[in-house]
């Protein structure tokens, strides 16, 4: 069958992501046996998620509440979402009421429904450069154009974002909103600043723009506690946050949530039923639990928070002592680092010639990249693999990058 002819005009817009070449590739050889050492993953560690006290919860809650393998209410159950809207004055120190919490299925889930009701084809969005490739998909698959605005350590340049602002309206086009991760962004692990925060909020109140704030990272933050998410410095009401658990109870749960008011809220309640019904309700129940019993300062921030930053640690003391030239950027949050490969290399071979010769494998920073700047960055996340296979990982591409360079 030839089915081309079937397929939508806005398939045309669908792309395959770059990350799951490398995971595939990666697959094939160890199909074949050979043992890699993985610094690509996107995901927290399943040793340090507490798995024995989630089977606990999980298996209290199949056997006493039966509403658990039932569909919730679209918008999630009220108790969760109380729960979460408690947890996020907690620990993010964020006001808002369980009537404006969405739950979702994860983040991915929150960001696309938020695409659905916003984009229209032609429209703008400005995001960081690098920036998430999943929600750059995500978006460009509704028929968005994208328009980077770079970064420095402190997180997007807020002045070359005034300035594209101007550019792209002195030509006409529609820019929709500001999609950003301000803490431990993926994939630069930069966090931005409060002064920026501050600047950002005011470039988007003067131009009247909405900011999507994904809150991914919010609670895999090492240091710099005081830094306060937009959305709880925002007085117009024009932040809508797209959240998840996903990095703190691990990815496969599917819990993330929106935050929204007005008419944002409901179109997004409204297209989320017919979509997908409701966020996993076994995940919800324990999301519920694990917040409500003080799972998340016991077994997240007096735990798997030290682990990874251990693991951070360990990173940088390794590409600092391995690789004491090169550019590489010092996360705050999240779960990566970018290292930076001599200007006129090119990321993705290097990572391709670092799989099949080194067993090691990274993430090109390029296919994140809204321009061609980044064609010599590589992603590395440590948060996934061991303490040793970090060390391990770091000195092999330490040895192919001074046989290259
Ligand atoms: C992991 C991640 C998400 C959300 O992932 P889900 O598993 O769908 O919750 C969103 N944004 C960024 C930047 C991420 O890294």
């Amino acid at each position: 069958m030839e089915y081309t002819k079937y397929l939508a005009g806005r398939a045309n817009w669908i792309k395959g992501s770059a990350l799951a070449e490398v995971m595939k590739k990666a697959a094939e050889l160890q199909k074949k046996g050979t043992k890699l050492i993985s610094l690509a993953a996107g995901d927290p560690d399943p040793d340090l998620i507490p798995r024995k006290v989630l089977g606990e919860i999980a298996k209290e809650i199949l056997e006493k509440e039966a509403k658990s393998v039932m569909y919730t209410p679209a918008n999630g159950i009220p108790e969760l979402r109380e729960e979460i809207a408690s947890f996020l004055k907690k620990h993010d120190q964020l006001e808002v009421s369980p009537e404006n919490i969405v739950i979702t299925i994860g983040g991915t889930g929150a960001l696309d429904l938020l695409g659905r009701i916003l984009i229209d084809p032609g429209d703008v969005i400005l995001t960081e450069n690098p920036s998430y490739i999943n929600t750059l998909l995500a978006f460009e698959q509704l028929g968005a154009k994208i328009e980077g605005v770079s970064v420095d350590n402190d997180g997007m340049r807020v002045d070359l974002l005034e300035e594209k602002i101007k550019e792209l309206k002195t030509k006409g086009q529609k820019i929709k909103f500001i999609y950003t991760i301000p803490t431990g962004q993926n994939p630069m692990g930069i966090t931005m600043s409060m002064e920026r925060r501050k600047a950002l909020l005011e470039i988007a109140s003067e131009y009247d723009l909405l900011i999507i704030e994904d809150t991914a990272y919010n609670f895999m933050r090492y240091e710099g506690e005081n830094i306060l998410p937009l959305k709880a410095l925002d007085k117009d009401g024009r932040v809508i946050v797209a959240g998840t658990l996903s990095k703190v109870l691990g990815t496969g749960f599917r819990i993330g949530w929106v935050i929204a008011e007005g008419e944002i809220l409901k179109k997004v309640l409204m297209q989320k039923q017919p979509i997908d019904f409701c966020a996993p309700a076994i995940s919800q129940y324990i999301a519920l639990e694990y917040l409500r019993r003080g799972y998340f300062e016991k077994y997240h921030l007096k735990g798997a928070l030290l682990g990874y930053k251990e693991k951070r640690d360990i990173m940088l003391t390794a590409l600092e002592e391995h690789l004491p030239n090169a550019e590489f950027t010092r996360p705050i949050a999240g779960m990566f680092v970018m290292l930076f490969l001599p200007e006129e290399a090119n990321g993705i071979a290097f990572a391709s010639e670092l799989m099949g010769k080194e067993g090691v494998v990274v993430v090109p920073g390029e296919p994140f990249y809204t321009d061609d700047t980044g064609k010599n960055a590589i992603r590395l996340n440590f948060s996934r693999p061991s303490k040793e296979d970090i060390s391990i990982g770091i000195e092999r591409i330490a040895k192919l990058y001074r046989e290259k360079f």
